[in-house]
């Protein structure tokens, strides 16, 4: 079997979230169930100069405004068509927008025109390569399934799975005869989305399948609170929604292994994590005690609870806990934790910034993860966490709710739980978690054995990727029923 997947964003080309790690993991897995991946992505700089080899595989003369290249390229394993368009993606900056945040005006001409490439191949326009499943990712990929479906690949089987319902790529009304597609989309069962147009709701409108990346978010988006004005379409197709957690990949996170620790350990002997905790007191400029650290790695955004983070950390510190924060994002959350680290030197050490490493780092030397997310399709950095026995305090939201087991008196007592859920947006029971935690910490056999139950999680993309496989299989069957 053949997926064309279609994405903005893959591991470790060019990453801005957890969509890219799952880009970039899923096919390796896949192949060992012998699904066939091959990735079609935009030629932003970073991905043109990995190309060493390059081969055409299709010319275009006029692709939204300039001539483009489809090149076929193995990078890093990863087997790529990269779509080479100077005009939408030879620019500085990152793959939505300029250096400043600003989103680039012509996003919708550069995300249709991956859209119109990808329901090209999906039709055959490269030679010897005929996709059995086109399985698209985000809004920016979603035209893919609209061309598709008013065009020439209508019966090729789709998937259009949702990382996050927040980002839904809308424009004006007016970009529509920019598109090139039949009057007939601009509807309401089309591409129309409140008098514009919509790129994912095209692509959950045209897909044979819908699925999102956790259980819980996939039964949460089908509410007005989750479903960001999408509610009432997704709950149309509920019949045709899944939910998959995503897994890990487990050639980069592994503290058996892992290049960026001080020291590598193994769920047996966790000692070596201590010397991780040394060098993030060291990094962070952390006193040193016995104390829990818990710590923090996220995009600094209301999404992840980061002002609720905030609002606790006073009493949090008073708590005895140290905290080592590494983000970016809003600059006002950005300058509320710097002034909390200059309030708390020694026990709040904050790195505003992106940084791969350090992000390692803190999962193998921290005690807990901090995740107050408002709403969490999945979560990659609890997945983390537990693999790395770094214990997560989670809001009990999508796949926080899925992935974290409560270490309430009966978990704890029958040996199961793996971290602490609060309730959502309630800074006074995420502060009550905090403290369990302590309390938890205070016990080191207690702690130990909360942290080898999370080691011992199936947080492998192989779960994950058997899922997917399944719905692929599925998808056949209906194409040949
Ligand atoms: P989202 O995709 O919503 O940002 P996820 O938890 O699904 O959230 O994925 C976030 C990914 O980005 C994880 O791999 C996490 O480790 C990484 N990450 C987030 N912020 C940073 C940062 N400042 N430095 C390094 N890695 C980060």
């Amino acid at each position: 079997m053949q997926v064309l997947s279609v994405t903005p964003e893959i591991f470790p080309l060019i990453k801005t979230g957890g969509l890219a790690d799952v880009t970039g993991a899923l096919p390796e897995a896949l192949a060992g169930l012998g699904v066939g991946t091959r990735s079609l992505v935009p030629g932003y700089p970073v991905v043109m100069s990995a190309l060493k080899k390059k081969k055409a595989v299709h010319l275009y003369t006029a692709l939204q405004g300039g001539k483009a290249a489809l090149h076929a390229a193995e990078i890093g394993g990863l087997d790529m068509l990269v779509l080479d368009a100077p005009h939408l993606f030879d620019r500085p900056g990152g793959p939505y927008g300029d250096a400043t945040g600003a989103d680039w005006q012509d996003n919708w001409r550069r995300f249709a025109a991956l859209g119109r490439v990808g329901a090209d191949i999906a039709a055959g326009v490269v030679k010897d390569y005929k996709p059995d499943i086109v399985h698209a990712h985000d809004w920016q990929s979603a035209m893919t399934l609209a061309y598709m479906r008013y065009g020439e690949a209508a019966k090729v089987p789709s998937v259009m799975t949702v990382h996050n319902l927040a980002f839904q790529g809308q424009f004006g009304a007016s970009i529509f005869a920019g598109l090139g597609l039949p009057q007939q989309a601009m509807a309401l069962d089309g591409i129309e989305y409140y008098g514009g147009v919509g790129f994912l709701k095209a692509g959950l409108q045209a897909a044979w399948a819908i699925t999102t990346v956790s259980p819980t978010y996939a039964q949460e988006i089908r509410t007005p609170a989750f479903g960001m004005g999408l509610d009432g379409l997704i709950n149309l197709r509920a019949a045709e929604l899944h939910g998959i957690v995503n897994g890990i990949d487990d050639d980069i996170w592994n503290p058996e292994t892992d290049k960026h620790l001080a020291a590598t350990y193994t769920a047996k002997s966790l000692k070596g994590r201590k010397a991780n905790k040394r060098a993030i007191e060291e990094r962070m400029t952390l006193d040193r005690d016995d104390g829990p650290i818990y710590c923090v790695v996220s995009r600094l955004t209301w999404q992840k609870g980061i002002d609720i983070l905030a609002s606790i950390i006073d009493p949090v510190v008073a708590s005895g806990a140290r905290l080592a924060i590494l983000g970016s994002g809003d600059a006002g959350l950005e300058g509320a934790l710097l002034a909390a680290a200059a309030r708390h030197r020694g026990r709040v050490g904050v790195v505003i910034g992106y940084d791969e490493g350090l992000s390692h780092q803190l999962q193998g030397g921290a005690d807990g993860i901090l995740i107050p997310s408002r709403f969490e399709p999945c979560g990659l950095t609890q997945l983390y966490g537990l693999r790395y026995g770094c214990v997560p305090i989670v809001a009990r939201t999508g796949g926080l709710a899925d992935t974290v087991i409560d270490a309430n008196e009966a978990a704890v007592a029958a040996g199961v739980a793996t971290g602490f859920q609060f309730a959502p947006e309630n800074a006074g029971d995420f502060h009550h978690a905090i403290l369990r935690a302590n309390a938890l910490y205070a016990d080191p056999a207690a702690w130990a054995s909360l942290q080898r139950q999370g080691m011992k999680a199936d947080v492998s993309w192989d779960r994950s990727a058997q899922k997917y496989a399944a719905l692929y299989r599925m998808l056949l069957s209906k194409r040949d029923a």
